[in-house]
């Protein structure tokens, strides 16, 4: 669909509506091509009205967090892009519970857990996702993960009916659920909470956090993890074994400090960052017959829309 129509098809259906919208001013590596149409709605309401006017023109969603675990090709994403943001913040503490809309930060909802004496979602104080995100990736770090938390959600599936969902509805497995499969918009997430001590929870994550700051390189661009660790063994200790730590194709980079990040040293493009992965994997095959599986979803086309 060119551009008029779809300016036709989407007027006034949310508050913010994109066309051509480039998406590496949405993604943690700062890299993609356009949207064809980036829609944030404000309300529920205008989540409904998105899905129908895009079921109603046969068009594709996809659900865009903080952009913290995609690549987005060069060419952009066709269709539409529906992100839920700051108008999807809120969040709310009952005894042992936390409910979140899905915009919100995830590490920000576990610091306001960790505030409230709730333990059970420290170990995300360093995943830069959002609720959604999160509960769709089956985010997890230091031992602990979504699912081993996450007590229901509310999602709205692709006719637009708002559904209230079970952790076993939404076949988690590591770093994955069903919820891209099956065409679900998270809209919220309440994750059952423990009685914790503030202070040592505070403990926790301060040393999980001075761990990271010198093991990552959080000052550039990246999507963090690109491979998922194989079984028994770390993605990053086989691709700086196979010595590829610090090699670049044009403006992205092997990390020299966590070989299994792939960092953007300014205007990278998605091409270059498939290339090193490819790289990466035939090296890790060839010297240690281990495949490497993307942790990172690849996303959109090659090619421009014309
Ligand atoms: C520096 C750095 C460190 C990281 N460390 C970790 C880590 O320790 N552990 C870890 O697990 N991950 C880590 N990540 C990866 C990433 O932060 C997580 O996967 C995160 O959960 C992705 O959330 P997002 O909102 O950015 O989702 P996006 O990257 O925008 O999307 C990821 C997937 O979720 C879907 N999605 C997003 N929101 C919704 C929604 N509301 N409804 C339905 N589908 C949705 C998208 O369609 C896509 O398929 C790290 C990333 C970075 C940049």
């Amino acid at each position: 669909m060119d551009r008029r129509s779809l300016e036709s098809v989407f007027a006034g259906v949310a508050q913010s509506v994109l066309y051509d919208e480039p998406l590496v001013r949405h993604t943690t590596w700062r890299i993609g091509g356009p949207a064809d149409v980036l829609i944030i709605p404000g309300t529920l309401t205008e989540v409904k009205a998105a899905l129908a006017s895009a079921r109603r023109h046969e068009l594709p969603v996809f659900v865009l967090g903080r952009g913290s675990n995609l690549l987005v090709k060069d060419g952009g994403i066709r269709g539409v892009v529906l992100k839920l943001g700051d108008d999807f913040a809120a969040v709310e503490t009952s005894e042992l519970s936390l409910t979140a809309l899905a915009g919100r930060t995830i590490v920000s909802a576990a610091h306001i857990a960790i505030r409230r004496g709730l333990s059970g979602l420290e170990f995300a104080t360093g995943i830069p996702g959002t609720v959604g995100g999160a509960v769709t990736m089956n985010a997890g770090a230091h031992g602990g993960e979504i699912r081993d938390v996450l007590a229901k959600a509310t999602v709205i599936d692709r006719a637009g009916e708002v559904l209230e969902v079970l952790p076993q509805d939404l076949a988690f497995a590591y770093r994955h659920s069903g919820i891209g499969e099956k065409g679900l918009v998270v809209v919220t997430a309440t994750f059952a909470l423990t009685a914790g001590d503030r202070v040592k929870m505070q403990e926790r994550v301060r040393a999980w956090s001075r761990r990271r700051i010198v093991s990552q390189p959080l000052s550039l661009p990246s999507c963090g993890s690109v491979f998922r660790n194989p079984p028994g063994d770390f993605s990053a200790r086989l691709i700086e074994a196979a010595g590829l730590k610090g090699q670049r194709i044009g403006n992205a980079m092997i990390s020299d400090l966590h070989a299994n990040f792939i960092v953007n040293l300014g205007q990278a493009q998605a091409a270059d960052v498939m290339a090193l992965m490819r790289l990466a994997q035939t090296a890790v095959w060839e010297r240690f017959g281990v495949k490497l599986e993307p942790e990172v979803r690849v996303v959109g086309e090659d090619e421009a829309r014309r």
